[in-house]
């Protein structure tokens, strides 16, 4: 099946204090996308939309300019540092083109595979992911936690998401709409890209490393991000208690018969101090575990039915 009329191909790029990393970005990523749009027909345009999260260095002021000579460049300034799965987010809203790629701006996600992308699309793949087959240019740390994190998460989610695969991926347009329409605040952007289904099909890549600056994603942001992920797609964590809950009410209830019929048969002995203390912590741990997993649900419900705003746009450029 191919396409009646592609037109254009929308970038978008999250970023929060990259003023090192757009030079480069645009100098490699220029080239590929006009070598792209010729592969798309005359009229076949693209777009590159950076989404500024609150940069405090002169990365707004640095895509501005480059966006007042350049149309096809453009630019969303938030209000604040939202992190990057708002800014995202912001990114797919405002993207034109008629397939939207996700891309990280630090060169990490090589632009030289887009046209691989872009032709699987017109061959009729809506959701064309990015699998990094060689993570090496990550840290070993970081590589052992996401691995660990797809096994679990792949265990307890109704639908898994693919291992390997960051946001880098091309969406249809079909994809971005329906993904647009979702009103959920806390959102991982993975977890949502294969929620929504669709023909999809898969160009492999090495990731490389940072072209300049610092990562942006400290291990407690993965780490909370790994919790949302976990809780939006799985209430297995909740399912659970009530097993483990279970177990101990019959175990303790065994072991409440065992002791009344010990005293009934040979009175009172030791006080039996230890014991006592032991359970008591035990099943007081147990119970405040217990609590903490159902206060993340209740936390998300409580900041779900706030209905804030996702991010807030402060003004745009070339839109
Ligand atoms: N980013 C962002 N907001 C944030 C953190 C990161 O927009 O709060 C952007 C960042 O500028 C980069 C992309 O998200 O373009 C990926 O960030 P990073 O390279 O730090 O993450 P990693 O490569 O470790 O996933
Ligand atoms: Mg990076």
């Amino acid at each position: 099946m191919l396409k009646a009329k592609p037109k254009a191909i929308s970038l978008v790029v999250p970023v929060y204090n990259e003023e090192k990393a757009i030079g480069r970005f645009l100098n490699r990523v220029q080239p590929v996308l006009e070598q792209t749009a010729c592969l798309l027909g005359d009229d076949a345009d693209y777009e590159i939309v950076f989404v500024n999260d609150g940069s405090q260095d002169a990365t707004a002021s640095l895509v501005a300019a480059i966006a007042e000579r350049d149309n096809r460049v453009k630019l969303i300034n938030l209000s604040r540092n939202f992190g990057k799965e708002a800014a995202l987010a912001a990114g797919l809203q405002h993207a034109n083109g008629d397939c939207v790629i996700p891309i990280d701006a630090d060169l990490q996600d090589p632009p030289e595979i887009i046209p691989e992308m872009v032709s699987k699309w017109l061959a009729g793949a809506q959701v064309v992911n990015g699998v990094r087959n060689d993570r090496s240019a990550d840290h070993w740390l970081k590589r052992s936690t996401a691995s660990w994190f797809y096994r679990l998460y792949n265990r307890f989610a109704e639908i898994p998401i693919p291992e390997n695969v960051g946001d880098f991926r091309l969406l249809d347009r079909e994809v971005v709409d329906t993904l647009n329409e979702f009103p959920e605040c806390s959102r991982v952007s993975k977890d949502l890209f294969s929620w929504v289904g669709f023909s999809s099909d898969t160009v492999e890549f090495r990731r490389e490393a940072r072209s300049a600056g610092t990562g942006k994603w400290k291990y407690w942001s993965l780490w909370n991000l790994a919790i949302d992920g976990f809780t939006a797609s799985t209430t297995v964590p909740l399912r659970i208690w009530t097993y483990v809950g279970g177990f101990f009410a019959l175990l303790s209830f065994a072991y409440a018969a065992y002791i009344v019929i010990k005293t009934l048969i040979f009175g009172v002995d030791t006080p039996g101090y230890a014991s006592l203390i032991t359970v008591m912590l035990f099943l007081g741990g147990l119970n405040l575990l217990s609590l903490g997993i159902l206060g993340e649900y209740v936390g998300r419900i409580s900041s779900e039915v706030r209905r804030r705003p996702l991010f807030i746009v402060q003004s745009k450029i070339g839109f």
